[in-house]
Protein backbone atom coordinates (compact mmCIF):
# COMPACT_ATOMS: atom_id res chain seq x y z
CA UNK A 1 0.00 0.00 0.00
CA UNK A 2 1.31 3.21 -1.39
CA UNK A 3 0.07 6.61 0.31
CA UNK A 4 1.09 10.07 -0.40
CA UNK A 5 1.10 12.95 2.02
CA UNK A 6 0.00 17.02 1.11
CA UNK A 7 3.65 17.51 1.60
CA UNK A 8 4.63 14.79 -0.93
CA UNK A 9 3.56 17.39 -3.48
CA UNK A 10 5.91 17.46 -5.79
CA UNK A 11 5.58 12.95 -5.86
CA UNK A 12 3.80 12.04 -8.66
CA UNK A 13 1.99 8.78 -8.69
CA UNK A 14 3.42 6.55 -11.49
CA UNK A 15 1.18 3.25 -12.25
CA UNK A 16 3.82 0.76 -13.71
CA UNK A 17 2.89 -2.21 -16.10
CA UNK A 18 2.88 -4.73 -13.08
CA UNK A 19 0.35 -1.73 -11.30
CA UNK A 20 -2.00 -1.67 -13.85
CA UNK A 21 -1.89 -5.85 -14.51
CA UNK A 22 -2.45 -5.84 -10.19
CA UNK A 23 -5.15 -3.37 -10.71
CA UNK A 24 -6.92 -4.71 -13.69
CA UNK A 25 -6.84 -8.65 -11.61
CA UNK A 26 -7.94 -6.63 -8.39
CA UNK A 27 -10.80 -5.40 -10.23
CA UNK A 28 -11.61 -8.03 -12.72
CA UNK A 29 -10.84 -7.20 -16.29
CA UNK A 30 -14.78 -7.44 -17.35
CA UNK A 31 -15.95 -5.37 -14.32
CA UNK A 32 -13.10 -2.67 -14.85
CA UNK A 33 -14.19 -2.98 -18.94
CA UNK A 34 -17.53 -1.90 -17.42
CA UNK A 35 -16.12 0.44 -15.13
CA UNK A 36 -14.42 2.28 -17.54
CA UNK A 37 -17.67 2.89 -19.85
CA UNK A 38 -19.30 4.16 -17.41
CA UNK A 39 -16.60 7.39 -16.74
CA UNK A 40 -16.52 7.27 -21.06
CA UNK A 41 -20.27 7.61 -21.37
CA UNK A 42 -20.10 10.14 -18.60
CA UNK A 43 -17.22 12.28 -20.32
CA UNK A 44 -19.67 11.82 -23.51
CA UNK A 45 -22.48 13.41 -22.01
CA UNK A 46 -20.28 16.46 -20.93
CA UNK A 47 -18.76 16.62 -24.19
CA UNK A 48 -18.89 20.73 -25.08
CA UNK A 49 -17.16 21.33 -22.16
CA UNK A 50 -14.01 19.81 -23.35
CA UNK A 51 -11.09 21.71 -24.79
CA UNK A 52 -11.16 19.31 -28.42
CA UNK A 53 -8.20 19.28 -30.74
CA UNK A 54 -7.28 16.91 -33.77
CA UNK A 55 -4.39 14.79 -31.90
CA UNK A 56 -1.00 16.30 -32.79
CA UNK A 57 0.69 13.48 -35.56
CA UNK A 58 3.91 13.19 -36.47
CA UNK A 59 3.95 10.16 -39.28
CA UNK A 60 6.79 8.59 -40.64
CA UNK A 61 6.65 5.59 -43.05
CA UNK A 62 6.90 2.89 -40.85
CA UNK A 63 4.39 4.51 -38.27
CA UNK A 64 3.25 7.35 -36.66
CA UNK A 65 3.96 9.36 -32.88
CA UNK A 66 0.59 11.09 -31.28
CA UNK A 67 -0.55 13.28 -28.80
CA UNK A 68 -3.67 13.44 -27.84
CA UNK A 69 -4.46 16.36 -24.97
CA UNK A 70 -7.96 17.33 -23.57
CA UNK A 71 -9.14 19.20 -20.22
CA UNK A 72 -12.29 19.64 -18.29
CA UNK A 73 -11.43 22.71 -17.00
CA UNK A 74 -10.32 21.39 -14.07
CA UNK A 75 -8.60 18.64 -15.06
CA UNK A 76 -5.66 17.62 -18.18
CA UNK A 77 -4.58 14.68 -20.07
CA UNK A 78 -2.90 13.71 -22.51
CA UNK A 79 -1.90 10.38 -24.08
CA UNK A 80 1.85 9.66 -25.93
CA UNK A 81 0.89 6.68 -28.42
CA UNK A 82 2.50 4.79 -31.35
CA UNK A 83 1.24 3.05 -34.39
CA UNK A 84 3.46 0.80 -35.78
CA UNK A 85 2.39 -1.61 -37.96
CA UNK A 86 5.20 -3.73 -38.70
CA UNK A 87 6.38 -3.67 -35.39
CA UNK A 88 5.23 -7.42 -34.69
CA UNK A 89 7.43 -8.91 -36.91
CA UNK A 90 10.92 -7.63 -34.74
CA UNK A 91 9.07 -8.22 -31.33
CA UNK A 92 7.61 -4.44 -30.79
CA UNK A 93 4.23 -3.82 -30.41
CA UNK A 94 1.97 -2.06 -32.87
CA UNK A 95 0.72 -0.14 -30.43
CA UNK A 96 2.33 1.45 -26.85
CA UNK A 97 1.52 4.25 -24.64
CA UNK A 98 1.60 6.29 -21.55
CA UNK A 99 -0.38 9.74 -20.24
CA UNK A 100 -0.98 12.19 -17.66
CA UNK A 101 -3.50 13.48 -15.73
CA UNK A 102 -2.65 17.13 -14.29
CA UNK A 103 -4.63 19.76 -11.98
CA UNK A 104 -5.45 22.87 -14.43
CA UNK A 105 -5.52 25.34 -11.08
CA UNK A 106 -1.85 24.93 -10.58
CA UNK A 107 0.04 22.72 -13.90
CA UNK A 108 1.03 19.98 -11.76
CA UNK A 109 0.94 16.57 -12.53
CA UNK A 110 -1.50 14.05 -10.58
CA UNK A 111 -0.96 10.83 -12.23
CA UNK A 112 1.59 9.47 -14.81
CA UNK A 113 0.38 5.99 -15.99
CA UNK A 114 1.56 3.00 -18.55
CA UNK A 115 -1.41 3.19 -21.00
CA UNK A 116 -0.79 0.66 -23.63
CA UNK A 117 -2.61 -1.57 -21.35
CA UNK A 118 -5.59 0.91 -20.49
CA UNK A 119 -5.78 1.69 -24.30
CA UNK A 120 -6.71 -1.56 -25.17
CA UNK A 121 -9.20 -1.44 -22.43
CA UNK A 122 -10.74 2.07 -22.97
CA UNK A 123 -10.82 1.32 -27.09
CA UNK A 124 -12.42 -1.68 -25.93
CA UNK A 125 -15.26 -0.25 -23.23
CA UNK A 126 -15.71 2.60 -26.06
CA UNK A 127 -16.54 0.72 -28.81
CA UNK A 128 -19.27 -1.71 -26.56
CA UNK A 129 -20.64 1.84 -25.06
CA UNK A 130 -21.04 2.51 -29.00
CA UNK A 131 -22.46 -1.16 -30.00
CA UNK A 132 -25.37 -0.86 -26.70
CA UNK A 133 -26.47 1.95 -28.68
CA UNK A 134 -26.43 1.19 -32.45
CA UNK A 135 -25.95 -2.56 -32.79
CA UNK A 136 -29.59 -4.38 -33.57
CA UNK A 137 -31.67 -5.75 -30.30
CA UNK A 138 -30.58 -9.14 -29.43
CA UNK A 139 -27.60 -9.25 -31.01
CA UNK A 140 -25.23 -12.06 -29.34
CA UNK A 141 -22.82 -13.04 -31.88
CA UNK A 142 -19.53 -11.04 -33.14
CA UNK A 143 -16.97 -11.46 -35.75
CA UNK A 144 -13.69 -10.57 -34.87
CA UNK A 145 -11.67 -9.48 -37.66
CA UNK A 146 -7.79 -9.00 -36.83
CA UNK A 147 -6.54 -11.20 -33.83
CA UNK A 148 -4.26 -9.58 -32.67
CA UNK A 149 -3.34 -7.37 -29.25
CA UNK A 150 -6.79 -5.44 -29.13
CA UNK A 151 -8.76 -8.51 -29.87
CA UNK A 152 -9.61 -10.21 -26.25
CA UNK A 153 -10.58 -7.13 -24.91
CA UNK A 154 -12.67 -6.05 -27.89
CA UNK A 155 -14.82 -9.65 -27.14
CA UNK A 156 -14.57 -8.98 -23.49
CA UNK A 157 -16.23 -5.81 -23.95
CA UNK A 158 -18.84 -6.82 -26.15
CA UNK A 159 -19.58 -9.88 -23.63
CA UNK A 160 -19.97 -7.59 -20.79
CA UNK A 161 -21.36 -4.69 -21.76
CA UNK A 162 -23.48 -6.01 -24.65
CA UNK A 163 -24.42 -9.40 -23.89
CA UNK A 164 -21.88 -11.10 -26.78
CA UNK A 165 -21.87 -14.95 -26.40
CA UNK A 166 -20.17 -15.63 -29.24
CA UNK A 167 -17.04 -14.25 -31.36
CA UNK A 168 -16.20 -15.73 -34.84
CA UNK A 169 -12.27 -15.35 -35.71
CA UNK A 170 -10.21 -14.24 -37.96
CA UNK A 171 -6.50 -13.12 -39.08
CA UNK A 172 -4.59 -13.56 -42.02
CA UNK A 173 -2.01 -15.20 -39.49
CA UNK A 174 -3.62 -18.56 -37.95
CA UNK A 175 -1.16 -18.31 -35.00
CA UNK A 176 -2.92 -14.70 -34.31
CA UNK A 177 -6.55 -16.88 -34.30
CA UNK A 178 -5.05 -19.43 -31.92
CA UNK A 179 -3.52 -17.42 -29.78
CA UNK A 180 -6.74 -15.10 -29.41
CA UNK A 181 -8.77 -18.51 -28.85
CA UNK A 182 -6.65 -19.95 -26.11
CA UNK A 183 -6.58 -16.68 -24.09
CA UNK A 184 -10.66 -16.55 -24.34
CA UNK A 185 -10.92 -19.92 -22.79
CA UNK A 186 -12.66 -19.82 -19.41
CA UNK A 187 -13.72 -16.27 -19.66
CA UNK A 188 -17.43 -17.74 -20.87
CA UNK A 189 -17.76 -16.85 -24.40
CA UNK A 190 -18.42 -19.45 -27.36
CA UNK A 191 -15.07 -19.08 -29.67
CA UNK A 192 -15.12 -19.99 -33.22
CA UNK A 193 -12.06 -19.92 -35.20
CA UNK A 194 -12.61 -19.34 -39.08
CA UNK A 195 -10.72 -20.15 -42.33
CA UNK A 196 -11.99 -16.81 -44.08
CA UNK A 197 -13.53 -13.44 -43.46
CA UNK A 198 -16.81 -14.52 -45.19
CA UNK A 199 -16.77 -17.29 -42.52
CA UNK A 200 -16.64 -15.09 -39.52
CA UNK A 201 -19.24 -12.64 -40.20
CA UNK A 202 -21.36 -15.76 -41.22
CA UNK A 203 -24.34 -15.13 -38.71
CA UNK A 204 -22.99 -12.25 -36.56
CA UNK A 205 -24.60 -9.24 -35.50
CA UNK A 206 -21.86 -7.03 -34.69
CA UNK A 207 -18.92 -7.18 -37.65
CA UNK A 208 -15.59 -5.85 -35.56
CA UNK A 209 -12.22 -5.00 -38.05
CA UNK A 210 -8.85 -4.81 -35.80
CA UNK A 211 -6.35 -5.30 -38.52
CA UNK A 212 -3.30 -3.02 -38.89
CA UNK A 213 -1.63 -2.52 -41.74
CA UNK A 214 -0.21 0.92 -43.32
CA UNK A 215 -2.47 1.34 -46.65
CA UNK A 216 -5.89 0.98 -47.52
CA UNK A 217 -6.83 -2.09 -47.23
CA UNK A 218 -10.18 -4.05 -48.08
CA UNK A 219 -10.76 -6.45 -45.03
CA UNK A 220 -14.36 -6.24 -45.98
CA UNK A 221 -16.01 -6.08 -50.08
CA UNK A 222 -19.67 -4.55 -50.16
CA UNK A 223 -20.91 -7.93 -50.86
CA UNK A 224 -19.81 -9.38 -47.79
CA UNK A 225 -22.23 -7.30 -45.63
CA UNK A 226 -25.79 -7.85 -45.19
CA UNK A 227 -28.39 -5.33 -43.88
CA UNK A 228 -29.21 -5.16 -40.08
CA UNK A 229 -25.43 -5.36 -38.55
CA UNK A 230 -23.22 -2.82 -36.85
CA UNK A 231 -19.53 -2.18 -37.80
CA UNK A 232 -17.06 -2.02 -35.28
CA UNK A 233 -14.45 -0.54 -37.48
CA UNK A 234 -11.15 -0.10 -34.78
CA UNK A 235 -8.43 -0.66 -37.62
CA UNK A 236 -8.26 2.48 -39.55
CA UNK A 237 -7.58 5.18 -37.81
CA UNK A 238 -4.61 7.29 -39.67
CA UNK A 239 -3.86 8.64 -43.03
CA UNK A 240 -3.74 6.63 -45.81
CA UNK A 241 -4.87 3.40 -43.33
CA UNK A 242 -8.18 1.96 -43.61
CA UNK A 243 -10.30 -1.14 -43.61
CA UNK A 244 -13.48 -1.01 -45.59
CA UNK A 245 -14.37 -0.83 -49.03
CA UNK A 246 -15.97 2.51 -50.11
CA UNK A 247 -19.38 1.18 -50.84
CA UNK A 248 -19.99 -0.28 -47.32
CA UNK A 249 -19.75 3.44 -45.84
CA UNK A 250 -22.27 4.53 -48.60
CA UNK A 251 -24.60 1.68 -47.50
CA UNK A 252 -24.32 2.51 -44.07
CA UNK A 253 -25.18 5.01 -41.40
CA UNK A 254 -21.82 6.75 -40.59
CA UNK A 255 -21.20 7.20 -36.00
CA UNK A 256 -17.86 8.77 -35.01
CA UNK A 257 -16.13 10.68 -31.93
CA UNK A 258 -14.80 13.33 -33.10
CA UNK A 259 -15.71 14.32 -36.91
CA UNK A 260 -12.42 16.33 -37.18
CA UNK A 261 -10.44 14.18 -36.41
CA UNK A 262 -12.12 10.88 -37.96
CA UNK A 263 -12.05 12.99 -41.56
CA UNK A 264 -8.55 12.89 -41.41
CA UNK A 265 -7.79 8.94 -40.11
CA UNK A 266 -10.97 6.99 -40.07
CA UNK A 267 -12.59 5.56 -42.73
CA UNK A 268 -14.54 8.39 -44.06
CA UNK A 269 -11.47 9.94 -45.20
CA UNK A 270 -12.29 7.77 -48.76
CA UNK A 271 -15.45 9.84 -48.81
CA UNK A 272 -16.04 13.74 -49.71
CA UNK A 273 -15.34 16.17 -46.87
CA UNK A 274 -19.46 17.07 -46.42
CA UNK A 275 -20.53 13.18 -46.00
CA UNK A 276 -23.01 12.95 -43.37
CA UNK A 277 -21.98 11.91 -39.67
CA UNK A 278 -23.63 11.52 -36.22
CA UNK A 279 -21.47 12.17 -33.12
CA UNK A 280 -21.46 9.48 -31.05
CA UNK A 281 -21.90 11.77 -28.02
CA UNK A 282 -25.06 13.17 -29.71
CA UNK A 283 -26.91 9.50 -29.58
CA UNK A 284 -25.70 9.68 -26.02
CA UNK A 285 -27.85 12.93 -25.10
CA UNK A 286 -30.49 12.09 -26.77
CA UNK A 287 -29.85 14.74 -29.51
CA UNK A 288 -29.32 12.65 -32.61
CA UNK A 289 -30.97 9.11 -33.59
CA UNK A 290 -28.91 5.89 -33.26
CA UNK A 291 -30.60 2.85 -34.86
CA UNK A 292 -33.34 3.92 -36.71
CA UNK A 293 -34.37 0.07 -37.78
CA UNK A 294 -33.96 -3.48 -37.84
CA UNK A 295 -31.99 -3.41 -41.34
CA UNK A 296 -29.91 -0.41 -41.04
CA UNK A 297 -26.20 -1.00 -41.10
CA UNK A 298 -24.54 1.03 -38.31
CA UNK A 299 -20.93 1.57 -38.72
CA UNK A 300 -18.98 3.00 -35.88
CA UNK A 301 -16.19 4.80 -37.11
CA UNK A 302 -13.64 4.61 -34.74
CA UNK A 303 -10.11 6.46 -34.69
CA UNK A 304 -9.99 6.89 -30.99
CA UNK A 305 -10.25 10.22 -29.53
CA UNK A 306 -8.47 12.15 -26.32
CA UNK A 307 -11.75 11.73 -24.22
CA UNK A 308 -12.06 8.17 -23.93
CA UNK A 309 -8.37 8.51 -22.88
CA UNK A 310 -8.90 11.51 -20.11
CA UNK A 311 -12.21 9.01 -18.90
CA UNK A 312 -9.64 6.10 -17.76
CA UNK A 313 -6.93 8.19 -16.59
CA UNK A 314 -9.77 9.33 -14.16
CA UNK A 315 -10.44 5.77 -13.46
CA UNK A 316 -7.01 4.94 -12.78
CA UNK A 317 -6.98 7.70 -10.65
CA UNK A 318 -9.92 7.21 -8.71
CA UNK A 319 -8.85 3.25 -8.32
CA UNK A 320 -5.66 3.43 -7.21
CA UNK A 321 -6.45 6.27 -4.39
CA UNK A 322 -8.60 2.95 -3.58
CA UNK A 323 -5.83 0.50 -3.58
CA UNK A 324 -2.75 2.23 -3.46
CA UNK A 325 -1.63 0.77 -6.76
CA UNK A 326 1.58 2.98 -7.16
CA UNK A 327 4.94 4.32 -6.89
CA UNK A 328 5.89 7.76 -6.09
CA UNK A 329 7.64 9.38 -8.68
CA UNK A 330 10.13 12.26 -8.10
CA UNK A 331 9.20 13.82 -11.77
CA UNK A 332 8.92 17.98 -10.45
CA UNK A 333 11.85 19.61 -8.92
CA UNK A 334 10.53 21.30 -5.62
CA UNK A 335 13.07 23.69 -4.13
CA UNK A 336 12.52 25.15 -0.45
CA UNK A 337 12.08 28.33 -2.10
CA UNK A 338 10.01 28.34 -5.30
CA UNK A 339 12.35 30.81 -6.77
CA UNK A 340 15.89 29.24 -5.94
CA UNK A 341 16.06 26.02 -8.48
CA UNK A 342 19.47 27.43 -8.87
CA UNK A 343 19.82 26.92 -5.12
CA UNK A 344 18.76 23.48 -4.96
CA UNK A 345 20.74 22.47 -7.37
CA UNK A 346 23.93 23.82 -5.94
CA UNK A 347 22.89 22.49 -2.07
CA UNK A 348 22.56 19.04 -3.98
CA UNK A 349 26.58 19.18 -5.08
P1 LIG B 1 -1.72 -6.05 -33.86
O1 LIG B 1 -0.60 -5.79 -34.81
O2 LIG B 1 -1.42 -6.65 -32.55
O3 LIG B 1 -2.81 -7.00 -34.57
C1 LIG B 1 -3.28 -6.78 -35.87
C2 LIG B 1 -3.70 -8.11 -36.48
O4 LIG B 1 -4.30 -7.86 -37.77
C3 LIG B 1 -2.52 -9.06 -36.74
O5 LIG B 1 -2.74 -10.29 -36.06
C4 LIG B 1 -2.52 -9.23 -38.25
O6 LIG B 1 -2.13 -10.53 -38.67
C5 LIG B 1 -3.97 -8.96 -38.60
N1 LIG B 1 -4.22 -8.60 -39.99
C6 LIG B 1 -3.51 -7.76 -40.80
N2 LIG B 1 -4.09 -7.70 -42.03
C7 LIG B 1 -5.17 -8.51 -41.99
C8 LIG B 1 -6.17 -8.87 -42.94
N3 LIG B 1 -6.14 -8.39 -44.18
N4 LIG B 1 -7.17 -9.72 -42.55
C9 LIG B 1 -7.19 -10.22 -41.29
N5 LIG B 1 -6.26 -9.93 -40.35
C10 LIG B 1 -5.27 -9.09 -40.69
O7 LIG B 1 -2.48 -4.66 -33.70
P2 LIG B 1 -3.53 -4.23 -32.56
O8 LIG B 1 -2.82 -3.61 -31.40
O9 LIG B 1 -4.50 -5.33 -32.32
O10 LIG B 1 -4.25 -3.04 -33.32
C11 LIG B 1 -5.01 -3.28 -34.50
C12 LIG B 1 -5.33 -1.96 -35.15
O11 LIG B 1 -6.20 -1.20 -34.32
C13 LIG B 1 -4.10 -1.08 -35.40
O12 LIG B 1 -4.20 -0.54 -36.69
C14 LIG B 1 -4.22 0.03 -34.37
O13 LIG B 1 -3.66 1.23 -34.81
C15 LIG B 1 -5.72 0.13 -34.23
N6 LIG B 1 -6.17 0.68 -32.95
C16 LIG B 1 -7.23 1.53 -32.97
C17 LIG B 1 -7.71 2.05 -31.80
C18 LIG B 1 -8.90 2.95 -31.82
O14 LIG B 1 -9.20 3.59 -30.81
N7 LIG B 1 -9.64 3.00 -32.90
C19 LIG B 1 -7.09 1.74 -30.57
C20 LIG B 1 -6.02 0.84 -30.58
C21 LIG B 1 -5.56 0.31 -31.79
Amino acid sequence: MTNLKPSDKALVPFVSVDQMMKLIHHVGVEEMLRGLAEYIEADFKRWELFDKTPRVASHSEKGVIELMPTSDGDVYGFKYVNGHPDNTKTGFQTVTAFGLLANVANGYPVLLTEMTILTALRTAATSAVVARLLAPKGSHVMAMIGNGAQSEFQSLAMKAICGVDEVRLYDIDRAATAKCARNLEGHGIKVVECDTAEDAILGAQIITTCTADKQYATILTDNMVGSGVHINAIGGDCPGKTELAPAILHRSDIFVEYPEQTRIEGEIQQLEADHAVTEIWQVLTGQAKGRRDDRQITLFDSVGFAIEDFSALRYVRDQIAETGLFQPLDLLADPDDPRDLFGMLQRAG
